[in-house]
């Protein structure tokens, strides 16, 4: 920018409309790109930081000067790298932060139909094109979506009336994120506050139909570890008076639904009501692909049990041979992992509390099992702020549609959390690319390129509405 030159004038809306048209291809093949980036989390050694260094140069070649790699360090833990970017323009007006994340799910190739990190490209039954590639949907279209926002809107021009902050973090996928501990403990650190908070990892209810999600269940899982023997004893000499690990700890796994209506039984446990659209039986039972013959369970809504109340479940099982190899001999030791879900509403310190307890008190015959916390993170329910008229008619305007969804998801975003305690007044917005049709973390993940420009100029729209109209002289 020359020097004492007014920051430029916000831009007509149909000129951000074509710019964004405009930008769709190269959004498209960018993406293509990045989905060739293996840069998946929980690989042991996650090849992680090419990938954050090819999205820390996208952005610096779109105009944000700042955007770099850098990690956190907290409670002995160093980050995956992430892509950060300052950009200030003028203290007199609006910040903006800007959230996705670049890594992505593992992928069994044997289950899909394209190669996960091949980038592949079909036309569906609606003659919308769709990118198919593991991470295309979750989050990297995310990640197009803030890139295209910003040249869409910066184009040629050195800088906005608009403070931009960027966090592209790397361990969103990883199940435990060293960011999101750090910002759970530092809310007070200026990095990560801002009037407005856009988080590009969501999707709307359906493609087309614009959605704001406005709560997120939150997690907690933990490890039960029960011991009885020394070691492996034969059923036939040693089998009858003491108790097989693996048996009590079955006993304590079923306590924690209940034995009738299948609704999570831990005591303390919180519920929320919300304006969730409805989903259908059919509906849940075709995307869940849940077997004719199996019954629906719990209390309430479908909405409500996917998004407003807890759902308990065992993740992973040690301590017993496969059946093929299994042998007449008492378990000495076995552990479950038990993942839990939590109303949006719910402490997840509160939470774990309560699980803990349970599983002490269900515990037969005097067993002391161990409980050990694995994750923790607290859900989201958005409280409407300064922008909440503008985001809303971002989406309509970008979609010429008369009404937006509020939905719910049933899934976890602990950072969303975080980030609204550090920015308790400002409006926290999740949206994005990742409809159901995308089938994010599963086999052949694919984005709409409708959805991709619908989404990107939502984005560009409200960055510009909250954009300064009055020019300002440079700070
Ligand atoms: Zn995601």
């Amino acid at each position: 920018m020359r020097p004492n030159s007014p920051m430029t004038m916000v831009l007509p809306e149909q000129q951000v409309r074509d710019r964004v048209h405009q930008l769709v291809p190269e959004l498209w093949s960018t993406l293509g790109d990045l989905v060739r980036h293996r840069s998946i989390a929980t690989t042991p050694a996650p090849p992680l930081a090419d990938t954050a260094e090819v999205v820390a140069e996208l952005f610096r070649a779109a105009g944000l000067r700042t955007a770099k790699v850098e990690t956190i360090t907290h409670g002995g833990k160093t980050s995956a790298p992430m892509v950060v970017a300052d950009e200030v323009a003028h203290t007199a007006v609006a910040t903006v932060l800007l959230y996705a994340h670049y890594d992505v799910q593992p992928a069994d190739a044997s289950k899909w139909t394209t190669k996960p990190f091949e980038p592949t490209e079909k036309m569906d039954e609606n003659h919308d094109m769709r990118l198919y590639g593991r991470g295309a949907a979750d989050d990297k279209s995310g990640v197009m979506m803030h890139l295209g926002a910003i040249k869409a809107l910066l184009g040629d021009r050195g800088q906005l009336p608009l403070n931009i902050k960027l966090v592209i973090e790397g361990e969103e996928e990883a199940g435990s994120s060293v960011l999101e501990s750090y910002l759970a403990e530092h809310p007070d650190d200026p990095r990560f506050h801002a009037d407005l908070v856009i988080v590009a990892d969501a999707g709307n209810v359906e493609r087309g139909a614009p959605t704001l999600t406005e709560t997120l269940r939150g997690i907690v899982a933990a490890e039960v570890t029960v011991e009885t023997l020394a070691g492996k004893a034969h059923s036939g000499m040693f089998g009858g008076p003491v108790p097989d690990a693996f048996m009590a700890l079955v006993q304590i796994l079923a306590t924690l639904q209940d034995r009738k209506t299948g609704d999570v039984a831990i005591a303390g446990l919180t519920q929320f009501d919300h304006a969730w659209p409805t989903v259908t039986e059919a509906t849940y039972r075709r995307d869940a692909g849940v077997l004719p013959t199996t019954s629906l369970i719990g209390s309430g809504t479908i909405a409500k049990l996917l998004y407003g109340k807890p759902s308990v479940n065992v993740v992973g099982l040690s301590g017993l041979p496969l059946v093929s190899g299994s042998t007449n001999v008492l378990c000495p030791k076995a552990k479950a992992r038990v993942s839990l879900r939590l109303a949006p509403n719910q402490d997840a310190g509160e939470a774990y509390a309560a699980l803990e307890a349970h599983i002490m008190g269900a515990a037969p015959w005097g067993l002391k099992p161990v409980v050990k916390r694995i994750a923790s993170g607290s859900g989201f329910v958005s409280v409407p702020g300064e922008h909440s008229d503008d985001i809303e008619r971002a989406l309509l305007e970008a979609y010429h549609a008369t009404s937006v969804a509020r939905a719910g998801q049933g899934g976890s975003i602990p950072l969303v959390n975080a980030l609204q305690a550090a920015n308790p007044e400002s409006d926290i917005v999740l949206w994005g690319c990742e409809e159901p049709t995308t089938h994010a973390h599963g086999a052949d993940e694919s984005v709409s390129q409708s959805e991709l420009e619908h989404m990107t100029l939502a984005e560009a729209l409200l960055l510009r509405s909250v954009m300064s109209p009055i020019p300002i002289q440079p700070s």
